[in-house]
């Protein structure tokens, strides 16, 4: 069969689509009936109460984005031109692009193995430098990737020894928990986002959780243009538009009611791909520590090529492709990214080489089993040993 034909006849898998619940539309209907299209309203609310309730945080504001809720955090802590920010160099770009927006340093710290997170030793490191220069950084930017918690006991620890301020990017970790406690519900301020890749979707969106009310209205200030309390339109601060709108809102809601079951799907998926590819040699799945429980968001494995016969991570994502079956490298670290050349970084090689090694597999909790075994057929092939004659 060409390739071509091959590729036609085998439906795309994808890294992870948005899988609905069938509630969603009750939610957007009433919005609809009674009017309510606008970025507030009864879902909104709902959706912030069920996003405290679930995760254990005292207040919430449902927002336009995650990244949306990362910049106004970094505006509620002060972050202004010339600040120090500290943050996880292995993450997506959203996680540092709000320091540039306000004009701050990103300053990237390294990841350590166990979680693939930020290192809390070379986190130590790079207060002390900055502490030591009279530069305290203003906040530290905190990712549990791929669902998996940081080491909150260490990293809370070092930012409680200076009084810096944890802002904590729990995009991929709803219902993710460390020592039985929810991510998001750690920093003094946390941020979730309902993407349409993440574990939940409103197809856009996220919200921004604190214990600190103050904080909480105050983002909702802000996200709504920073209207003074007045008949007409006043403004004494600079505002943004990013609330959530009531209709993506709704959708929040009906996804909110599955989301256990959307972890149990994707730690299902992980343990399947364990259970038959963890024996190759070389692989190496994202370890969980002790009281960690992970979502799963996605499922990820690092494989050294020359335990694994020369086979590297490009090597399987290429076949996979080839089977229409999408795939993805790990993060690529910020401080390796081309706008973020300049800026400086904290340890040594632990996110490159995961960058380097790592593979994110289809991971949606609309998989079926059917779908995995293919992944799963697909990576096993390249490991075959060739048949002679
Ligand atoms: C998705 C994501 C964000 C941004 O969320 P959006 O809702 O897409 O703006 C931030 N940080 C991390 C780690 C993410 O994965």
């Amino acid at each position: 069969m060409l390739y071509a034909e091959l590729k036609m006849t085998k439906p795309k898998i994808w890294l992870s689509s948005p899988h609905l619940s069938g509630r969603e539309q009750v939610f957007v209907n009433e919005a609809f009936d009674n009017n309510w299209v606008a970025p507030l309203g009864p879902n909104v609310d709902g959706l912030e109460r069920d996003l405290c309730a679930y995760v254990g945080a005292g207040h919430a504001a449902a927002l336009s984005s995650g990244t949306a809720g990362l910049h106004l955090a970094l505006v509620m802590l002060g972050v202004g031109r010339g600040d120090v920010v500290l943050c996880q160099s292995f993450t997506f770009s959203a996680s540092a692009n709000p320091i540039a927006y306000q004009g701050a340093t990103p300053v990237f710290i390294d990841s350590e193995p166990q979680t693939w997170n930020i290192c809390p030793e070379a986190l130590e490191t790079a207060i002390k430098f900055y502490v030591a220069k009279g530069q305290k950084p203003k906040a530290v930017m905190a990712v549990h990737l791929y669902g998996m918690p940081a080491q909150m006991n260490e990293i809370m620890a070092v930012c409680a020894r200076y009084e810096i301020p944890i802002v904590e990017d729990a995009a991929e970790a709803l219902g993710a928990s460390y020592g039985g406690q929810k991510m998001g519900s750690f920093g003094k301020i946390g941020v979730l986002s309902f993407n349409g890749n993440k574990i939940i979707t409103t197809s856009g969106g996220g919200a921004l959780l604190s214990d600190d009310e103050s904080l909480v209205q105050k983002a909702r200030f802000l996200a709504t243009q920073a209207r003074d309390a007045a008949p007409h339109y006043q403004h004494s601060e600079i505002g943004y538009n990013y609330r959530m709108s009531n209709i993506c809102a709704g959708i929040g809601r009906g996804q909110m009611g599955v989301i256990d079951a959307r972890v149990a799907a994707r730690r299902a998926n992980f343990d399947f791909y364990q259970r038959n590819l963890g024996h190759i040699d070389g692989l190496v799945f994202q370890p969980q520590a002790e009281g960690s429980f992970s979502n799963r968001w996605l499922s990820c494995f690092t494989l050294d090529a020359t335990q694994a016969g020369g086979v590297g991570r490009e090597s399987i994502r290429l076949a996979l492709e080839a089977q229409n079956i999408e795939s993805r490298p790990l993060w690529k670290p910020m401080h390796l990214q081309p706008i973020f050349a300049d800026a400086p970084f904290f340890g040594g090689r632990v996110c490159e080489q995961l960058f380097e090694n790592g593979l994110c597999l289809p991971s949606g909790s609309n998989l079926e089993v059917s779908d995995l075994q293919r992944v799963v057929d697909g990576i096993q092939a390249i490991f075959m040993p060739v048949a002679s004659n």
